[in-house]
């Protein structure tokens, strides 16, 4: 049987990688297509319903799942719209502030809700190797991440970052909140031992590329995790809509859930 997907900002990068990976899927049906108004060029040509107002164009998609990835405002609308009728969303957007978050998990308690804020394999297996690594290296290493994403990106620094800051910082014992260090600017000095340096490079047109450093006595690791398509985090939030459309309301989900 296959799954009714409607992507939530449909006209955008990602959204459109959804739309062509949705309509080539057998497991997949685009059941709707949804953007901003001003977008109704870029989704006519999925040729399914669509418009402006998710609330509208789920009446005709009963029972989807909403695939959304937009912008934070729009995400926590999207949650409070499918915890209204019933539907679930899968939502990759980043950015979101605490308050944010907070509203995702409300929402999640009846709604089958989903957010990842990287939703390629690759990352998150990365996250389940890395506290080994940390725990094995020990505290002689110093810890930084950097991020490179292409120049229309709004966020900074990326989602994919602070996850993986949070994951070095939780297997150090450490919070991201107090130990993360976002900017160096002017006379520094040493660098503080408990610290996490996240630093962020915009520019053209990549993807995504992420790199956690371990710096120590006469030596480094870098593990370095570059996308080279949209398609991977498309095709993990597909898998995830799939997923979703199985479980059942009272958490926020994440890829963790599904690996
Ligand atoms: P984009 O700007 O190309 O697309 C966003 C789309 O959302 C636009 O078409 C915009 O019109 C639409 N939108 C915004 N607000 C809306 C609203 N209120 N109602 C309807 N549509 C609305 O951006 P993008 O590169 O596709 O990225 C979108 C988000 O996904 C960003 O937050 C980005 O960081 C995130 N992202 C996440 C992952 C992941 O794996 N989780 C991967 C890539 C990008």
């Amino acid at each position: 049987m296959s799954v009714s997907v409607v992507i939530h900002g449909a006209a955008g990068r990602m959204g459109q990688t959804l739309c062509s990976l949705a309509k080539a899927d057998p497991e997949l049906t685009l059941a709707g297509v949804v953007d901003r108004s001003g977008s109704e060029e870029r989704l006519a040509v999925w040729g399914c319903p669509m418009g402006s107002d998710l609330g509208e164009v789920l009446k005709q998609a009963p029972g989807a799942i909403v695939v959304d990835f937009s912008s934070p405002e729009a995400s926590v609308g999207v949650a409070r719209t499918v915890a209204a009728n019933g539907a679930g969303a899968v939502i990759g957007t980043t950015g979101l502030t605490d308050e944010q978050q907070a509203a995702l998990r409300g929402a999640a308690a009846t709604a089958r809700l989903f957010w990842a804020p990287n939703m390629s394999v690759g990352v998150n297996v990365l996250l389940k190797v890395l506290p080994e690594l940390v725990a094995k290296l020990g505290p002689a290493y110093d810890l930084e991440i950097t991020e490179i994403h292409h120049n229309k990106k709004a966020d900074a620094p990326s989602g994919t970052a602070i996850k993986l800051g949070q994951c070095i910082a939780d297997a150090r014992g450490w919070k991201l909140e107090e130990k993360g260090n976002f900017a160096r600017h002017g006379i520094i000095g040493p660098r503080p031992k408990e610290e996490i340096g996240v630093m962020t490079v915009r520019g053209g047109d990549v993807v995504g590329d992420h790199t956690v450093y371990f710096f120590g006595p006469g030596e480094r690791i870098e593990v370095t995790h570059r996308a080279h398509s949209r398609e991977t985090f498309a095709q993990g939030a597909l898998r995830a809509a799939k997923w979703l459309s199985t479980q059942q309301p009272g958490k926020l989900y994440s890829m963790s859930d599904i690996f």
